[in-house]
């Protein structure tokens, strides 16, 4: 069946010959980015309740906010038309026109919010709006200056599943964050003997405490990780994120729902209950998002020395690879140390994995992919 999304689709992963610079292909990818940035921030603007974060506010109500929303819809309509003149297939175009047209008619730049019932959640659209942005601009030009595999693009095999994760992590990480947070005054009243240590820690410099709060949490998360490995059962949901067979900025969102409530869960705790200043906290996460995304990157550049010491692609791709030399290797996330320290250290100088993913037939699809754990286990 050949629908409209069909040929959007193939447009978007048109061979390289097809997509070569003046065919109208950037003119309508990037036509589509802004078209759909622009839409989602027009929506934001209109449900603030459902679909803003609350700490994104300030953002919102900035008096640049608006006017960058404007320019996010014109340069959409602009690079639509450049698109559909130069180019004989129309989806890219018409698509990111169609889109400016509707984030045009729901009010653009002027729209207001409308009245609605407030469900007291929040998807965190406008996080997720610039979240993408964000990582994208940031990795997307780095992987094609400096890829690791040439041949791979960005609307390589699987994308669309890993956009999804992307999407999902982003929408709900502020559901994650709560779930994560909530605890925090049950524990810190069962723990009130430690008030003074945790006053003693919290009074210390944000900066010492962001770094403070990497080291332990890479800690629990080497220890959590290794479990995932270990275990059958925990090993199904963890699959899930080794199922990809190609590596990038955006292969790293790919983890099992419950994986990611389990990990957030069992590093925040103990760092709350250390005493660590909640922003201290929020600011790990952050890093964690951007970090991940880099060590998943398409990204060339060996870095032997520096790998003993900080986490790089390579190291982390090691942690991927298909090979029997690979398995159970490099866990950490931040310091190749505790790799050292624990024996599972994997780093041939100037070499890569030669394949990525798993040896077992984990289904293609976030919904497959999120049964599996459940499935797998019956099987
Ligand atoms: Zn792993
Ligand atoms: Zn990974």
């Amino acid at each position: 069946m050949a629908g409209p999304s069909d040929s959007l689709l193939r447009e978007l992963e048109a061979p390289v010959a097809l997509r070569r610079f003046g065919s109208g292909w950037y003119a309508g990818f990037f036509g589509l980015v802004l078209a759909l940035s622009g839409l989602g921030m027009v929506l934001v603007l209109r449900y603030p309740d459902w679909l803003g974060s609350p700490e994104l506010e300030s953002l919102r109500e900035s008096p640049a906010f608006r006017p960058v929303v404007h320019a996010f819809i014109l340069g959409a309509y602009a690079l639509a038309i450049v698109s559909l003149l130069l180019r004989r297939r129309k989806a890219l175009g018409f698509t990111a026109l169609a889109f400016a047209l509707g984030a045009a008619l729901l009010g653009g730049s002027n729209a207001t919010a409308r009245e609605v019932e407030s469900w007291g959640i929040f998807f965190g659209l406008d996080f997720f709006v610039l979240n993408m942005v964000l990582t994208g601009l940031m990795f997307a030009p780095l992987e094609r200056v400096a890829p690791h595999r040439e041949e791979q693009r960005l609307f390589r095999v699987e994308w669309r599943e890993d956009l999804f994760y992307f999407l999902v992590s982003s929408m709900l990480v502020q559901a994650i964050t709560f779930l994560t947070f909530a605890p925090s005054t049950f524990i810190l009243d069962q723990t009130s003997g430690f008030a003074l240590a945790r006053a003693a820690v919290a009074g210390q410099p944000l900066a010492l405490q962001v770094i403070e709060v990497m080291v332990l949490s890479d800690l629990a998360q080497y220890w959590i990780h290794r479990a995932f490995h270990r275990f059958p059962f925990l090993w199904g949901f963890h699959a899930v994120h080794h199922s990809a067979k190609s590596m990038d900025w955006l292969a790293g969102s790919r983890m099992h729902f419950i994986e990611i409530g389990l990990l957030r869960g069992l590093t925040a705790v103990p760092m709350i209950t250390l005493g660590f200043s909640p922003v201290a906290l929020q600011i790990y996460v952050g890093i964690v998002y951007v970090y991940s995304s880099l060590l998943h990157a398409n990204v060339r550049g060996n870095f032997d020395r520096l790998g003993t010491i900080i986490a790089t692609p390579r190291f982390h791709h090691w942690h991927h690879g298909l090979e029997a030399e690979a398995v159970d290797k490099n866990f950490a996330i931040h310091f190749p140390l505790l790799d050292r320290l624990f024996g599972t250290y994997h780093l041939p100088p100037g070499r890569w994995p030669e394949a990525y993913g798993v040896p077992e037939a984990v289904p293609s699809g976030y919904l497959a992919q999120f049964l599996y754990p459940f499935r797998r286990r019956r099987a």
